[in-house]
Order: structure tokens, then sequence, then C-alpha cells
């Protein structure tokens, strides 16, 4: 299958500290796959680096096989790249509606950014006039990736969506990445605990300390090592 996005030995640092030794990733559209990994291995960086919010010291990116290497944050999210960051980025204050309005600076007018939302997520119609911050941290990260589907994104890349939720709520909401997925999106899930997200992955990548230890299709071998690598309960 041919790569949608594609990371071919990236190094990233900061400082002189590097945290990223040379990274190879693919994810296919209509691909999910998980990049994993204890505390500070570098995945929220591989993200940046996608995401081109940080630079990479060398290696390539690649977006639908063109060379995108160096190419900005607002040049990626024009090319159809979406970050959905560690903690949401919704505005606490602004209404679900309103946070969904912020969106039509993509073109979209208010009633299509809304249907995008509300037919992906019903429950934030009902909440349309509540303020963000007052949400469960499910509905919260259902606004999140709401506002992410509005910018019609062809490259999704999701930092820790599971952070602070309860299994049932993240198995819902990876239910709902998978079904973003299967219409044609190429989604790199970063989780440090890999069980929900290994439910709906088609391939898994493992990153120690700034390099891939190991790849391959999420099954219960990959899942036991994990569970010797670093997780104890994947
Ligand atoms: P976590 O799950 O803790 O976010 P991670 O796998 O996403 O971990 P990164 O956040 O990518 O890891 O961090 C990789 C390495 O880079 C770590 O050693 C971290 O301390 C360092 N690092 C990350 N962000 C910065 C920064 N803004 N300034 C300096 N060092 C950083």
């Amino acid at each position: 299958m041919s790569a949608l996005l594609e990371l071919r030995g990236v190094r990233a640092s900061y400082g002189g500290i590097t945290a990223l030794h040379g990274v190879d990733l693919r994810v296919a559209a209509g691909q999910v796959v998980a990049l994993l990994g204890p505390n500070g291995a570098g995945k929220t960086t591989t993200l940046k680096v996608a995401a081109g919010v940080h630079p990479a010291d060398s290696g390539r990116l690649l977006l639908g096989g063109r060379d995108a290497t160096g190419a900005d944050s607002r040049d990626l999210a024009r090319a159809g790249v979406c970050l959905i960051p560690e903690g949401r980025g919704v505005f606490p204050n602004l209404t679900v509606r309103e946070n969904l309005l912020m969106m039509t600076f993509t073109g979209r007018g208010r009633a299509e950014v809304e249907e995008i939302a509300f037919t992906r997520f019903p429950v934030l119609a009902r909440r349309a006039g509540q303020a963000a911050g007052t949400m469960s941290g499910g509905e919260q990260q259902m606004l999140a990736l709401a506002r992410g589907l509005a910018t019609d994104p062809a490259v999704l890349l999701l930092d820790e969506l599971s952070m602070g939720l309860a299994p049932l709520v993240v198995a819902e909401l990876y239910e709902q990445v998978a079904e973003i997925a299967r219409q044609g999106v190429a989604v790199l899930v970063v989780e440090q605990f890999a069980a929900a997200v290994l439910d709906i992955a088609d391939h898994a990548a493992v990153l120690v300390r700034g390099r891939v230890e190991r790849r391959g299709d999420p099954d219960a071998e990959l899942r036991a090592e994990l569970s010797d690598l670093y997780l104890g309960s994947a």
C-alpha cells in the first residue's frame, strides 16, 4: 500500500538533546497506525515533526509520495495534515457551537461544520450551547476530533487520546477513529498505554528512546512484548 504520510530517517532534537534518532514510519490512507512507547520516547516529537510544528534535523517527510521536508505547519495543514494535541485543544470557556464555529476559517459554512460534528458525535448536538469545559473528558475529546474533521483532513495525528478517560469511553472514541480511517483518512495515533488502540490499529510501532524498536501487526505477540517492555498491563 502506498503511504500517504511517510517519515524517513527523521532525526529531531531540542537544543543539544536528540529526541529522535532516525525514525521511519508509513501510514496509508484508510489505515490506523499506533505509535507506542514509554514516557519521553519521542512519540509527541514524531507527531510534531509530521505536522511541521517542530523541525527535523535530518531525514525526510513525504505526503502522498511528495517531498514535504521543511514545510511549515501552515503548509502542512493546507495539505490536509491535522494534529490533535494531547490535552485536546478545545476552548473551555466557549460553547460547543462556538468551538465549532471557529472552524469555519477552513472555508466551510457553519451548517456544514455542525453537520460533520453532529453526525459523527450526536451528543455534541445536545451539548451545543454548553461551555466545552463543563463537558466530560470524553465529550471534550469528541469535540476536539470534530474540530479536526472540519478541516477535512487527509492525515490525522492524535496524541494520547485516551489520557484521563475511562476505558469504555476510550473504546467508543477509538471506534469513531476507526470509522474515520475507513473513510480514507490516514491516522497516526500516539499512546503510552496500548490496549485500546491496538484493538483498532492496522499496524503498530514501538518507540523507545527515539528509535523504533519493534513494529508489526497488533497481535497477541506484540501485546505480550509490550507488556514485557514497559506497559505492565497492556
Ligand atoms: P510523553 O508521553 O511523556 O509525552 P513522548 O514519547 O511523547 O513522551 P516526547 O514528548 O516526544 O516524548 O519527548 C522526547 C524527548 O524530548 C524527551 O526526552 C523529552 O524530555 C524531550 N523534550 C520534549 N519536548 C521538549 C522541549 N520542548 N524542550 C526540551 N526537551 C523536550
